[in-house]
């Protein structure tokens, strides 16, 4: 029995193509890869669109792939949703961040604040509020060094418990942003249920920019009508900036100011 289910597996395999090969290769690699220390984070700055100063960084986890090379998020967050594997890797995410914000102020590097992803899935985990208390304590970051990013769809799902746990972890003075504004859904109801700091425009409004504009215009006056922080993603051209500021967006990420850059590099800037 034990031959036959290898054949049967042989030929599964034989009928996978790329994409799936990729999937199942990664799962089953997940675990050894965290323990390994296979993951690492980038930081994408954010900068004020009048002055140019960087307000935050963005931490953008990357898989540094024995065979693969280096693996974007695109590549493994979905499926490290859907396997649980995002429990362990956002804690570690979370983790890292913290210690470099550490490590950055044992340095003495100029203060900035460190934005940071979570999946709906770990806001889901009743531990998830203790964890990052946990966090912060031991490495002895102020609550006012970390941001949270959530994508709005996310806040579709309209769970009590998502809105429970962001109250807790607003009381504590972390500022929330709302991710990938305007990707998808019709319902602004939780713009009402909960105070938020900002709300980043996604990426694919801010490529049509100047020429296809309404949408932006409305969400920035939105956003500013409700004294959130308005922030464009993936701004790439001086056009694109000229128009955002122009229209009162506040704060923009994107190519034209950095790409994501390794912590290194971002110790050169902040220094600079
Ligand atoms: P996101 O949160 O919307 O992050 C912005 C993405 O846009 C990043 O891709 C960034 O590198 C890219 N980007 C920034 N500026 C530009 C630009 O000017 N042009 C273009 N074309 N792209 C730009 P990245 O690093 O591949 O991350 C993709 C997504 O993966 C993120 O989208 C986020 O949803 C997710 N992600 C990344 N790190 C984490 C994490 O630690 N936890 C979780 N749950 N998700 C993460
Ligand atoms: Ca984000
Ligand atoms: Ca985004
Ligand atoms: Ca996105």
């Amino acid at each position: 029995a034990k031959q036959e289910g290898r054949n049967q597996f042989a030929m599964y395999q034989s009928t996978f193509d790329e994409g799936e090969y990729k999937r199942f290769l990664f799962k089953s690699q997940f675990v050894k890869a965290l323990a390994d220390r296979q993951f690492y984070l980038d930081y994408q700055p954010r900068v004020e669109l009048d002055s140019g100063e960087i307000q935050s960084l963005e931490a953008l986890v990357r898989w540094n792939h024995p065979d693969q090379g280096i693996v974007g998020p695109m590549e493994f967050i979905t499926l490290a949703e859907e396997t649980g594997f995002i429990m362990p890797l956002g804690e570690w995410v979370f983790q890292e961040a913290c210690r470099q914000i550490k490590e950055w102020q044992q340095k003495d590097l100029p203060p900035v604040r460190v934005a940071i992803n979570v999946s709906p899935k770990q806001f889901l985990q009743p531990s998830f509020v203790n964890k990052i208390k946990e966090i912060l304590r031991v490495n002895d970051i102020k609550p006012s060094c970390i941001e949270i990013e959530i994508t709005e769809s996310a806040l579709m799902k309209d769970e009590p418990h998502i809105i429970d746990a962001l109250k807790v972890i607003k009381g504590m003075g972390i500022s929330l942003s709302i991710d990938d504004f305007g990707t998808g859904y019709s319902s602004l109801q939780y713009l009402k249920t909960f105070k938020f700091d900002a709300l980043k425009i996604d990426r694919s409004f801010i490529k049509d920019l100047p020429q296809d504009k309404a949408l932006t215009k409305m969400i920035i006056s939105l956003a500013r009508k409700l004294k959130l922080k308005v922030i464009a993603e993936g701004v790439e051209t001086h056009e694109q900036h000229t128009w955002l500021l122009n229209s009162g967006c506040h704060q923009a990420q994107g190519y034209l100011y950095s790409k994501p850059l390794g912590a290194s590099d971002v110790e050169y800037i902040l220094n600079e």
